[in-house]
């Protein structure tokens, strides 16, 4: 469970009493404030409560409560003074019964929340993680290019087999491995030959396809991207889009590997290999997940795009105009190898 869905709970259960014995006591006109005071509190009490703090808590593949109903309750017998403040606080809920007429707005209760956790998370920076798939490929050499002259990490998920294919490709995979701006992880190294299905249907063979990879490529990190599923295996989460796929994940993540998939993707057009959205809808994407908090972790945004993309001088173009758009916006570029950035 979210850190915020968890603090909506605690707010109406024992603060929700709280605030209403608060409203009895000392009017409306104080009640926002209040309730601010509250939310940072809470948001306080999150931010040090575990590891994941703002983080999900993800099992199965939907994100699940780690919240313990005993949280909402006092532990009166601690403290004598403990005692009188909850029982004091249970006699004036008697007024609360009156002025259950004009119940708080828990919708408001919810927004409000939800823009004060925003606002905690706008003083805070901003991480992306633009990752290319399938590389090396006829694209990679100016992605490479790129990264260097804008002074920004990026990631490349590697499929080993492309870099056999040709002596350019071999030697724009070298281009990458010895570019310090650029993280080098495992895809696999047949890309499952595109028949996804197949590929995943033996987790053996499939999971000694990735070690292959880790080996011709001498990859040093032990982080991977599935060919053609958006997996997430690491720490305390698991999030799984398509069934199919999830052994072999599961395999990879108990020999050590982390999986990472993404929350936007610049899609690619199967026959022109152009992106298909504009670089300001896919600059918004971006800016939207940040701001919405619907990004796996709260401002951190994994972006996928493909090497192909960026063959010609015009995709190019389009990859240093998305750039220029996340630099203005002082996001910082980060290798997924030290995904999630938590706060
Ligand atoms: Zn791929």
């Amino acid at each position: 469970m979210s850190c915020e869905k968890k603090l909506f709970l605690r707010l109406n259960n024992a603060h929700f009493n709280f605030v209403v014995y608060k409203m009895a006591k000392i009017g409306r006109g104080n009640m926002l404030s209040i309730l601010s005071i509250l939310i940072l509190l809470e948001f306080t009490s999150c931010q040090h409560s575990s590891s994941t703090t703002l983080g999900y808590i993800a099992t199965a593949d939907t994100a699940v409560a780690g919240f313990d109903s005993t949280m909402i309750q006092p532990e009166p017998k601690k403290s004598p003074l403990l005692i009188t403040k909850w029982d004091s606080l249970q006699k004036n809920l008697i007024t609360f019964q009156v002025d259950s007429i004009n119940p708080v707005d828990v919708k408001l209760q919810k927004r409000r929340l939800k823009d004060s956790l925003r606002r905690e998370f706008d003083n805070k920076p901003k991480h992306v993680y633009l990752t290319f798939d399938d590389g090396p490929l006829i694209g990679s050499a100016a992605i490479d290019s790129i990264a260097t002259a804008k002074d920004i990490k990026i990631n490349a998920f590697l499929v080993g087999r492309h870099a056999n294919m040709s002596k350019r490709l071999k030697r724009d995979l070298e281009k990458y491995r010895s570019n310090p701006l650029v993280g080098c992880y495992n895809h696999s190294y047949t890309h499952g030959m595109n028949r996804f299905s197949a590929f995943y249907s033996n987790p053996n063979t499939a999971f000694a396809d990735f070690e292959k990879n880790e080996v011709d490529l001498a990859l040093t990190h032990k982080i991977i991207r599935l060919p053609g599923r958006n997996i997430w295996i690491y720490d305390d989460v698991r999030k799984i889009d398509l069934q199919s796929g999830s052994s072999t994940a599961d395999l990879l993540y108990t020999n050590g590997y982390k999986i990472y998939g993404w929350d936007v993707e610049w899609r690619i057009h199967g026959l022109t290999g152009k992106p298909i959205q504009s670089v300001g809808e896919i600059y918004h994407r971006i800016r939207n997940f940040m701001n919405n908090k619907s990004s796996l972790t709260p401002n951190n945004v994994v972006l996928l795009m493909h090497d192909d993309m960026f063959q010609n001088k015009k995709g190019q173009l389009l990859l240093t105009a998305l750039i220029d758009s996340l630099k203005r916006e002082d996001y910082q570029f980060d290798f997924i190898e030290d995904y999630p950035k938590r706060y």
